[in-house]
């Protein structure tokens, strides 16, 4: 049994319109959940204050995929911390594995991204994690602490803002889930290292989702154990019936 709060995160990804987020945040916003469970949805940014005008705001916050590490300017396509902020948003996702390889955004790219986003208030679902040729060869820690690394310029209480996702990316979207024993280790090492490089207190308290092909058959045995802190779910997020079932997989 945790003290940590349990994040059910919905990454939405390019999927949906405005008609499919009006009928799934009309379920959503019926769902019981238990006290330590917290909510997120994370509809395309082009969505946000639409989907923001549907949700019952007790029960569920919203996220965006992604934000810019300045303030305003010449960057065509980019949507800077501060919108998300103005639209009284307090989430964004960084460092996704579509982020990384779609996108070729770089360990320091996401490091500035996070800074920013933080110093002007918003939370962070930071997402790690390895590819299959990094776990078939054994290197899963060493990519895990390289990408953690990244976050080594934060004060420290910034990681009161942090939530780390962990991804394997072999996992995502690919119907093959990490097992529970497979996620359990792995994040206990994530906790191991935030022991190690930042602090005790931020190792106990900052909650470890894990993402990749959750869904309402998987969740209940992956959030029985102890460093398992919550999902972060693509594809079922996008339907009802399963994310609620997510939800309340919560220990
Ligand atoms: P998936 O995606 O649940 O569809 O595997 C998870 C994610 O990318 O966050």
């Amino acid at each position: 049994m945790t003290t940590r709060t349990f994040f059910v995160g919905g990454n939405h990804k390019c999927n949906g319109n405005k008609a499919s987020i009006k009928a799934l945040v009309s379920e959503l916003n019926k769902v019981e959940s238990k006290s330590n469970v917290e909510i997120i949805i994370a509809p395309p940014s082009i969505y946000l204050d639409y989907t923001q005008s549907l949700v019952d705001s007790g029960k569920i916050q919203l996220s965006a995929q992604n934000c810019y590490s300045e303030t305003k300017g010449a960057f065509t396509g980019e949507i800077a911390a501060e919108m998300v902020k103005d639209l009284n948003i307090n989430w964004v996702i960084i460092g996704h594995s579509e982020r990384r390889s779609i996108f070729g955004e770089s360990g320091e790219l996401l490091a500035k991204k996070t800074k920013h986003a933080i110093d002007i208030g918003l939370k962070v679902i930071f997402c790690i994690g390895e590819q299959l040729a990094d776990r078939q060869s054994s290197k899963t820690e060493a990519v895990l602490s390289a990408q953690l690394g990244d976050l080594k310029s934060l004060d420290k209480k910034q990681w009161d803002s942090i939530v780390i996702a962990y991804e394997p990316v072999w996992a995502i979207g690919t119907g093959v889930t990490a097992t529970p024993d497979q996620a359990q280790d792995t994040h206990k090492y994530v906790r191991s290292w935030l022991k190690d490089n930042i602090d005790e207190t931020v190792a106990a308290k900052t909650s470890i989702m894990y993402g990749g092909s959750v869904g309402a058959a998987n969740c209940n045995a992956l959030a029985e154990k102890p460093d398992v802190d919550g999902f972060l779910v693509g594809g079922a997020s996008l339907i009802a019936t399963d994310f609620s079932t997510i939800i309340k997989s919560a220990s």
